[in-house]
């Protein structure tokens, strides 16, 4: 599943092929994703020039000249491909550039979307209306998370998971923070003291600055013959390390809460 900075080396792998350039064929290929596509999508990016390509949380965002943007989300299986020497039955939507570059975005389980807003109207874009700082922006540091989690009983793993507190963190990210942080996912929000949430905040923004740094260095593979902007192998600490030796000596575990697995260490984890 495409978390955030899957997102972030998706975008960097789209930019050197669309920023800059005339579309000349944006073409749905379906009416619906997780949702309805714009109907006039088609028409409103067909002939812009894509000015540039940012991110919001885990949307990718296309801005062109006319003053639109195009925001797309992977869901659980979106993936780009640059170039495709055929299209499949998967392909989603259709783009082409004056230079002849083609791209299509895949998604068998279509959990994805595809959407186009006034840039003046981002922030009023329904899932942004309530969405956190970015974990990476100045915004999110340990005063910031400290007054967020103010009186929350919840599990620190339950808050770094929510959308308004955070914007786009995902369930591995998490797991491996608090892990570098030394803090038990099951800690309650309002019961950890600032210096631990100084080293939160560090941990989160080292796992996802060191996974985007490993996604750029994996980009070259990205312009492969079947131009597949793929994603990437990590070694982690605890996620999905069940049963394995934690750096301390003790034995990662696994707990599930809501259909979702926590892994963490007992005993470096307070
Ligand atoms: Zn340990």
């Amino acid at each position: 599943m495409p978390e955030l900075p899957e997102v972030e080396t998706t975008v960097a792998g789209l930019r050197p092929v669309l920023e800059g350039q005339r579309l000349t064929l944006v073409e749905p290929r379906r009416a619906d994703l997780r949702w309805p596509i714009p109907v006039d999508l088609r028409q409103r990016m067909t002939g812009a020039i894509v000015t540039s390509l940012g991110r919001r949380a885990k949307y990718g965002l296309v801005e062109t000249d006319r003053g639109d943007v195009m925001i797309f989300h992977l869901g659980m299986s979106g993936r780009w491909r640059i170039d495709p020497v055929e299209l499949e039955k998967h392909d989603h939507l259709l783009i082409e550039t004056e230079t002849g570059r083609r791209m299509v975005l895949n998604d068998p389980r279509r959990f994805g979307s595809l959407d186009i807003v006034r840039a003046e109207d981002l922030d009023r874009y329904k899932p942004f209306i309530l969405m956190g700082p970015e974990p990476l922006g100045d915004d999110f540091n340990a005063t910031y998370l400290k007054g967020a989690t103010k009186g929350r009983k919840a599990p620190i793993k339950q808050l770094l998971l929510d959308q308004r507190i955070v914007a786009g963190l995902g369930n591995i990210y998490v797991c491996e923070a608090l892990h570098m942080a030394g803090i038990s996912p099951r800690k309650k929000g309002d019961a950890i003291s600032k210096p631990r949430y100084e080293r939160l905040v560090a941990a989160i923004k080292e796992v996802l600055t060191a996974a985007i740094a490993a996604g750029g260095s994996s980009l070259r593979d990205f312009v492969r013959p079947d131009g597949e902007l793929g994603y990437f192998a990590k070694d982690w600490l605890v996620y999905g390390r069940e049963g394995e030796a934690c750096h301390c000596g003790a034995l990662v575990q696994r707990r599930v809460d809501s259909g979702r697995s926590t892994f963490y260490c007992s005993q470096c984890q307070k």
